[in-house]
C-alpha cells in the first residue's frame, strides 16, 4: 500500500509538472501573439424570439498557435487574467472587432448589429477603464452604440459605488450592458436594481438541464420573471435543442444563444448567415 502511495504521488506530481510547463509556454506564446495581434474574432448570432430577428452577435476571440494547435478561449483566458496579459489582449480584441464593424458598414447591404464583447474582471477594474475603451473606439470611428460590454456576475457582484458609477457612465455613453454567467455567482437577485443593465445573460449550465430537471427549470423561471419585473431582457445562453427553445418560449424568454440557431462564425461567414436569415424570415 505504501508502495502504492508513493506511485500515485509520482503520478500526481507528473501531472503538475506537465500543466505548469504548459503553462509558462502559454504565457510565452500569449505574449508573442498579442505582440503580433495574431488572434481571430468569431461571432455568434443573437436571436430574439418575439420577432425571430438577430438582435445582435456576441464576439469571441479564437487563437490557433503554431506551436500549441487551436487553443480554447476557456484555458487562455484564465490565464491572462492571472498575468495581466488580458488588458492588452483585449484591446487586440476590442481593434479587431472595431475593424469588423468598419469592414461591415463599407459594405452597406447589411445592417451593423449590436456586437459584445466580453470583458474581464481584471479588465473592468482599472482606474483608466473608460478612457482607454474610449480611445480605441474613436481611432476607429465606431461608436459606443455599436457596442455591448457583457460581464460577469463575479465582476459585478462586489456592488461597490465605484462599479455602480462605472456602469452608470458607460450606460450614458451609449453602450449596452449585460450580466453574463448569470446564476453562478450564488449572489442574491435583489442587488440588480442597482445596476443600470439591458440583459441578463443565464448560464448555459443551467439552460442545458432546463428539459429535464425541475429545480433547474424552476430557477430559470424565476430569473426571466425577476429580471422582467426590472425591465432587463433575458438571454438563454449554451441553447442546443429544439426542447429547450419551446420550453424557454413558454417562459417568456427574450432572447436566445446556442449551437441551436448558430456556432460562432468567423466574421464572413456572418454575413452569409445574415442574409441567409433574411430570405428566409421573409418566406
Ligand atoms: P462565455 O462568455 O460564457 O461564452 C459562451 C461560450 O459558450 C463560448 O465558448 C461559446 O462558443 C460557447 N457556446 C455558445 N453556444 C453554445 C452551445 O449551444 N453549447 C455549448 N456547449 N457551448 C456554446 P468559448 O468561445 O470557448 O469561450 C469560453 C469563455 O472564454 C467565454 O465564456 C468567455 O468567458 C471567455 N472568452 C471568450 N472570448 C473572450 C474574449 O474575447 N474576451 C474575454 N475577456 N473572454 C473571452
Ligand atoms: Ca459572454
Ligand atoms: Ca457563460
Ligand atoms: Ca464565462
Amino acid at each position: 500500500a505504501k508502495q502504492n502511495g508513493r506511485n500515485q504521488y509520482a503520478f500526481y506530481f507528473d501531472d503538475l509538472k506537465k500543466d505548469s510547463k504548459r503553462i509558462i509556454i502559454l504565457e510565452a506564446e500569449l505574449r508573442k501573439a498579442i505582440q503580433n495581434k495574431d488572434f481571430f474574432i468569431y461571432y455568434q448570432p443573437k436571436i430574439g424570439l418575439a420577432k425571430q430577428d438577430i438582435i445582435g452577435v456576441e464576439a469571441l476571440v479564437r487563437w490557433n498557435n503554431v506551436k500549441l494547435g487551436f487553443v480554447s478561449p476557456a484555458e487562455f483566458i484564465p490565464i491572462a487574467e492571472d498575468t495581466g496579459l488580458i488588458i492588452p489582449l483585449s484591446e487586440v480584441i476590442l481593434e479587431k472587432v472595431c475593424l469588423d464593424i468598419l469592414e461591415s458598414r463599407s459594405q452597406g447591404k447589411i445592417h451593423i448589429l449590436p456586437v459584445s464583447i466580453n470583458i474581464a474582471s481584471v479588465h473592468f477594474q482599472q482606474d483608466d477603464f473608460i478612457e482607454r475603451i474610449n480611445s480605441i473606439l474613436m481611432q476607429y470611428n465606431c461608436s459606443p452604440h455599436l457596442l455591448e460590454l457583457e460581464l460577469t456576475e463575479r465582476t459585478v457582484m462586489k456592488d461597490s459605488d465605484d462599479i455602480v458609477n462605472k456602469l452608470v457612465k458607460l450606460k450614458a455613453m451609449g453602450f449596452k450592458i449585460s450580466i453574463d454567467d448569470f446564476g453562478t455567482g450564488y449572489s442574491s437577485l435583489s442587488y440588480l436594481n442597482r445596476f443600470p443593465l439591458n440583459y441578463l445573460k443565464i448560464d448555459k449550465s443551467f439552460i442545458q438541464q432546463i428539459t429535464n430537471l425541475q429545480d433547474k427549470q424552476a430557477i430559470v423561471e424565476t430569473i426571466i420573471l425577476m429580471a422582467h419585473r426590472l425591465h432587463i431582457k433575458v438571454v438563454a445562453e449554451g441553447v442546443e435543442t429544439i426542447g429547450q427553445v419551446k420550453l424557454l418560449q413558454q417562459m417568456g424568454c427574450d432572447i436566445i444563444q446556442g449551437y441551436y440557431y448558430s456556432k460562432p462564425l468567423a466574421a464572413k461567414e456572418l454575413m452569409d448567415f445574415i442574409e441567409l436569415w433574411e430570405i428566409y424570415r421573409q418566406e
